[in-house]
């Protein structure tokens, strides 16, 4: 019987390998997922459908090239499988906003980062992969990295977490996330052996506003209480948040009582320029009462007592008449004051 020869064999075995190459190449070229792979001068041998599709930048504009970073970038930096290439492990860190250290090139490199398309203008979150080929010999031959929009996951988490973290009433930050931020800065100062200081606030004759005009006006107006707030404090680190109820907290790291004083009267001064009317109270506007208090952290003490204080000093401007500042001395004994009747 007449024997037929397998046509990828018909040449030789630089046949079969010329053949075996055209096909994985077409094989990428057609993949679904967007890739793309350089050889080792990181020049671009692969740019694939997906990869046209996801970037608008066409194979022909970078076959051959080192032009790649043209898809994602404004200007010329490495891409991920240039640093497989170059074995540059140690810079994804500062080139990705997310990355996963695994430490060693030949496993490969993964890392996440937000692109603004330069070529369609949309601004996208990838997920990025890139990892080594090499040759029978164990030579590094290409690096090929794959894409992955993860843009609408990436909204999704970020819709949750300002679910998760902002008061829903006043858009400024939640309970729980204030207990967070607390319990962080807490451990900050601690470590260093740093002061924190907080400011309890609460509007004053409030329920009485509530039952003159109403709930809605109500919830209107702690509205406007939060957004006047937020707008004293200045650094970064310090947060504005919504206790509870018509009560707000604001966490000051690194701030001394004397600062704190000047921040919490600030406040106060601009709840009272907001010139709201509040027939309820005895000054004909809203108002708020404020406790500062400040502690150096130490082991065995406890944010919550931190609380306790502030509140106590918060209870003595009530007292006092509210629509004050009352700032608790450092030197002050623990307070045994009854239970706030607020
Ligand atoms: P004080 O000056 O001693 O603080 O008196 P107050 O009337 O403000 O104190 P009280 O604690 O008796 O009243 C707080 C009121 O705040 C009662 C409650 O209905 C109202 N309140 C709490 N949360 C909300 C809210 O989300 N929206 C509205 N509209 N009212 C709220
Ligand atoms: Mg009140
Ligand atoms: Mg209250």
């Amino acid at each position: 019987m007449e024997k037929h020869q397998d046509p990828c064999q018909e040449s030789g075995a630089q046949g079969q390998s010329d053949s075996e190459r055209a096909f994985a190449i077409n094989l990428m070229r057609h993949l679904v997922v967007p890739t793309f792979v350089l050889d080792t001068a990181c020049k671009v041998i692969v740019w694939n459908i997906a990869c046209e599709k996801l970037t608008g930048v066409l194979a022909s504009e970078v076959l051959g090239t080192s032009d790649h970073w043209r898809g994602f970038y404004d200007a010329p930096r490495p891409c991920l499988a240039d640093l497989v290439v170059q074995g540059r492990v140690t810079e994804v860190g500062t080139l990705y906003a997310q990355h996963e250290d695994t430490g060693e090139v030949h496993y490969g490199l993964y890392a996440e980062n937000w692109c603004v398309m330069p070529r369609l203008g949309n601004r996208l979150y990838l997920a990025l992969d890139s990892g080594p080929i090499y040759d029978n010999e164990g030579r590094l031959i290409a690096a090929v990295e794959t894409l992955r929009d993860m843009t609408i996951q990436k909204e999704a988490q970020a819709a949750l977490e300002q679910l998760a973290h902002r008061d829903g009433l006043t858009g400024i930050a939640n309970r729980r996330s204030f207990d967070r931020t607390l319990d962080t800065e807490w451990r900050r100062a601690l470590r260093k052996s740093k002061s924190l200081t907080l400011l309890m606030l609460d509007v004053d004759h409030f329920k009485g506003y509530n039952d003159t005009y109403g709930h809605q006006a109500g919830d209107d107006c702690l509205r406007r209480v939060a957004a006047a707030m937020a707008h004293i404090p200045v650094r970064v680190s310090d947060q504005v948040a919504r206790y509870g109820g018509e009560e707000f907290a604001v966490i000051l790291p690194d701030v001394n009582l004397q600062g704190a004083g000047v921040v919490a009267e600030r406040i106060r001064v601009a709840v009272e320029q907001l010139a709201l009317v509040n027939r309820a109270s005895t000054t004909g506007r809203v108002t708020v009462s404020i406790g500062v208090a400040s502690m150096t952290a130490k082991p065995d003490q406890t944010p919550a007592q931190l609380i306790a204080w502030a509140d106590a000093a918060l209870f003595e401007a009530k007292r006092q008449g509210r629509n004050r500042v009352v700032v608790r001395p450092l030197d002050a004994p623990v307070p045994t004051l009854p239970p706030l009747q607020r």
